[in-house]
């Protein structure tokens, strides 16, 4: 193909390839265990295979509603009740999407208008910042502290300006694996009270968290969730992480913003799947056991890597372990997740490429979300360094 004959002017001109296709790319080219991108390597169970297929037969292959299929944005509200309390409408504040980082970018895409400021944490997950600048925002970065990633609300407090628009927060957060308390979610309400700041809170870990401790979700607190956009997704919680499929809660006025985007960005979300995931909700048990099955594979892996020379951070939820190399090598992270892919046939996520500044804390990220005889093996590879 010859080249384009203009000048090109990327959008994006410091954005390369995410991480995640970057390293799972190498992990199979190596034949590498993956421990990189977030994603089990088990299946889920065949009923909820079944289920799809059942609704696939019975003729539900044509476009749901733009906001969802009816079923799932009930099943949706009484998940949403049950735990946290709130009640969204499913007619006007309920939207399913194309997974977690459509509904996070569709929340920016509605609401940052060219030249206004949004606040991210950080390490910040990779897709919000293109998605603020794509749109035309500024990001703004507020530090999480190394090592344990909390926020300093006073320092959050002093960027606020009168032209933030949005804060974008995670909990639990990826890639650190630290949880915010009610009283961090207290902080942030009293910093957003009397502005028009919008929140878009990413909760797509919403139930994977460790040692008997609670989601805060925004949905919980009603002064936060006034101005929320609460996203999840259902590939973390049953593992399909390839399905795709996520959703958004959010107050009537800000929902009907976010739905003038979504419908031309993907319309909607395929049907069958969505038909087989409301009735999969239907037993609450399936993701209120999901963080102890979570809590099982961490510890093991963390167990696994306790006679390493890794030194293993706090890990509180998601399927997230950190772990210091500061003892083992002086390499930057990205060299020694690239030479560990190589040369022992681990794959992990540099912790830096969450920043702006290359921060060298000397951290990788794997993911647990694995087999436990996976997890062994990479244990005893990691052991050897
Ligand atoms: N959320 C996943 C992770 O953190 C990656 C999803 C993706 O590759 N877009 O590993």
């Amino acid at each position: 193909m010859p080249s384009f004959p203009g000048h090109f002017e990327s959008r994006l001109p410091r954005v390369g390839t995410t991480i995640f296709t970057v390293m799972s790319r190498l992990a199979a080219d190596c034949g590498a265990l993956n421990l990189s991108q977030g994603f089990p390597d088990f299946n889920a169970p065949p009923a909820l295979f079944d289920l799809v297929a059942k609704h696939m037969r019975a003729g539900a292959n044509q476009y749901a509603p733009m906001a969802g299929a009816l079923p799932l944005r009930e099943a949706i509200a009484a998940k949403v009740e049950s735990l946290y309390g709130a009640r969204y409408d499913v007619e006007h504040e309920i939207t399913v999407t194309a997974g977690g980082t459509q509904a996070i970018y569709t929340a920016v895409a509605c609401c940052v208008r060219p030249g206004d400021e949004v606040i991210v944490f950080e390490p910040v997950y990779d897709s919000y910042v293109p998605a603020i600048e794509l749109n035309g925002g500024i990001p703004v970065r507020a530090q999480l502290r190394f090592p344990d990633y909390k926020p300093d609300w006073a320092r959050v407090r002093s960027l606020v300006t009168a032209r933030t628009r949005m804060i974008m927060i995670n909990t639990p957060h990826n890639p650190s694996g630290s949880v915010w308390g009610a009283d961090d979610l207290a902080q942030l309400a009293a910093i957003v009270r009397g502005t028009d700041i919008v929140i878009a809170s990413d909760e797509v870990y919403e139930h994977i968290l460790f040692d008997g401790a609670r989601h805060e979700s925004c949905a919980r607190h009603p002064e936060l969730a006034q101005r929320s956009f609460v996203m999840s997704s259902f590939g973390k919680t049953y593992h399909v992480t390839g399905w795709k499929v996520g959703y958004v809660c959010a107050p009537r006025e800000l929902m009907a913003e976010f739905r003038k985007a979504h419908q031309f960005v993907v319309f909607t979300v395929n049907t069958p799947v969505q038909l087989a995931l409301a009735e999969w909700l239907q037993d609450a048990g399936r993701y209120l056991e999901l963080s102890a099955f979570y809590q099982a594979k961490r510890d093991a892996f963390r167990a696994g890597l306790a006679a390493s020379r890794f030194e293993l951070l706090p890990c509180a939820g998601t399927y997230f372990q950190l772990a210091s190399y500061a003892a083992i090598s002086d390499e930057s992270d990205t060299r020694l997740a690239e030479r560990l892919t190589r040369e022992i046939g681990v794959a992990s996520i540099p912790v830096s490429v969450f920043y702006d500044s290359p921060q060298q804390n000397r951290v990788l990220r794997f993911c647990f979300a694995k087999n436990d005889d996976t997890l062994a093996r990479a244990c005893e590879r990691l052991a050897t360094l």
